[in-house]
């Protein structure tokens, strides 16, 4: 199939370009602020920042920290700093009683240093049951805001810093994208980009669309521009950030779709390797397909999150495909992009799931033959159809859990044997902690290769030579700079 070339729009009204100039505004006085606590303590004050949970995350505090590190902060590793930010993710249970334990862990730092102010955002603050906690039991956090809202950071950077009350701000939606304000990003070669924000798919086991609001898509022009800006930065590969990323478009009433924006994004001059995450599988276009095959600088890896293999459960976690149309899609991926990796997520446990359910799950990992899979054990979330629904007892869901991932380990070496003596493209990403005198290298269809190199590799793209598999990963060898 052939695409039609796409003419983007010029950067429209979408972005609150009023709301960025405010925010930028605020930023400046938050300098000032930050100039006279430097002045009082006689060093630059520090900042930390805690970041839990998904990419979506991950990038929101590279805002959160472009903002601290503009208004005058310096980064540092602990958690005894001048100013201490938690960005929370809530899609397990277990990771809001970490982000209590935490956050009642650094009191003691607070005692020392009275100055010091603790803010807490992100999903976790979407829930008002979280943000009554915190308000009875945590009296020493002195700012709460949650995720519709950050890009106001600066305005209540500069309330916290000018005052001794507690700041605590939090909307229920929004239908505000506000750009162009700083960003620290963590790597100087590679960088997320966002597509979309929210989601609108309401899985039965999911709380992301409660607490990230409805999907937005950011419009294509101003995307475009965020990739030429960071490959004039010297990023070399871009990671499309969506809860959903091939919905991508379709709240834009326009001729837009997430296929042309990846050639589009694929087709910017410069752009090494574009790669995404996540696409939902009911929405999986042939278009997108021959977009990937058609460019060798989209990554030949696609997460394709199952969750599980039963038609039956997939209708009661509300997925909307079938375990024979997953099974379809998987195969015309191997079809259209045969060298491209496919991994996915499963849920193991889910309420109501049999011995038998399980048996349709694994027997889609056998027949897919997933490059790899993050198994999780179901683990109720609350504020979600799913919790309220009879549980599975944590021994079955353990034993099944067990059942699922010998075969997903099973599966995953065979694929990755497959890679044996082959020689392929990778980005230098670190140093090798473990082995001397090694770096790591991230393969376009995600393998993680260690070679023979050192720091001044990083961020530089090398043909690698797959030599030792060591199931999950490989060891090899550059053979030349590409
Ligand atoms: S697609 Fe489903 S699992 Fe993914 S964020 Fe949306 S509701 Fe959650």
């Amino acid at each position: 199939m052939t695409m039609k070339n796409y003419t983007f729009s010029a950067p429209a009204e979408q972005t609150d370009r009023d709301e960025a100039a405010r925010q930028k505004a605020f930023l400046e006085r938050a300098r000032r602020d930050v100039d006279d606590l430097a002045a009082r303590l006689g060093r630059r004050p520090t900042c930390h920042i805690n970041t839990f949970g998904c990419q979506m995350n991950a990038k929101d505090s590279e805002k959160l920290l472009g903002i601290l590190l503009a208004a005058g902060y310096e980064e540092t590793e602990s958690e005894d700093a001048d100013l201490v930010l938690f960005n929370t993710c809530t899609v397990r249970d277990n990771a809001d009683q970490r982000v209590f334990g935490r956050l009642g862990r650094i009191s003691h730092y607070k005692k020392k240093n009275p100055a010091m102010k603790i803010g807490i955002c992100g999903c976790m603050m979407q829930e008002p049951s979280n943000v009554e906690r915190i308000r009875k039991s945590y009296p020493y956090v002195d700012l709460i805001f949650g995720t519709h809202n950050l890009f106001r950071f600066a305005e209540y950077l500069c309330e916290v810093l000018e005052s001794d009350k507690r700041i605590v701000e939090l909307w229920n939606a929004t239908d505000r994208i506000v750009e162009d304000l700083p960003s620290d990003r963590k790597y100087p070669y590679k960088a997320g980009v966002n597509i979309t924000f929210g989601c609108n798919n309401f899985c039965t086991y999911c709380i992301v669309p409660y607490v990230r609001g409805r999907e937005r898509s950011r419009r294509p022009g101003e995307i475009l521009e965020e990739v030429r800006t960071l490959v004039s930065q010297g990023v070399k590969e871009i990671m499309l950030l969506g809860q959903n990323v091939n919905s991508y478009g379709r709240d834009l009433g326009d001729d837009i779709t997430f296929a042309r924006l990846l050639k589009a994004c694929a087709e910017v001059e410069g752009v090494r390797l574009v790669r995404f995450m996540t696409p939902h599988p009911k929405d999986f276009s042939d278009e997108v397909l021959t977009v990937i095959a058609d460019h060798p600088n989209i990554s030949r890896h696609i997460h394709l999150p199952l969750q599980s293999g039963s038609t039956r459960v997939l209708k009661k976690m509300n997925r909307r495909y079938t375990k024979e149309q997953y099974i379809a899609l998987a195969e015309k991926i191997r079809k259209a992009v045969p060298d491209a990796s496919i991994t996915t997520d499963i849920i193991v446990g889910f309420p109501t799931e049999t011995h038998e359910d399980v048996d349709d799950t694994i027997d889609v990992v056998r027949r897919v033959g997933f490059d790899n899979a993050f198994t999780f054990i179901y683990s109720m979330r609350r504020g979600t159809p799913a919790a309220t629904w009879e549980q599975i007892p944590e021994e079955i869901k353990k034993a099944e859990f067990q059942r699922v991932l010998t075969v997903v380990q099973e599966t995953a070496r065979k694929q990755a044997e497959r890679l044996k003596g082959k020689i392929l493209p990778g980005m230098v990403e670190e140093v090798n902690s473990q082995t001397e005198g090694y770096v790591t290298a991230r393969l376009s269809c995600n393998m993680i290769v260690h070679i023979p190199g050192d720091a001044s590799m990083i961020g530089r793209i090398f043909n690698i030579r797959l030599d030792r598999c060591c199931g999950f990963y490989y060891f090899g060898e550059a053979v030349g700079e590409i």
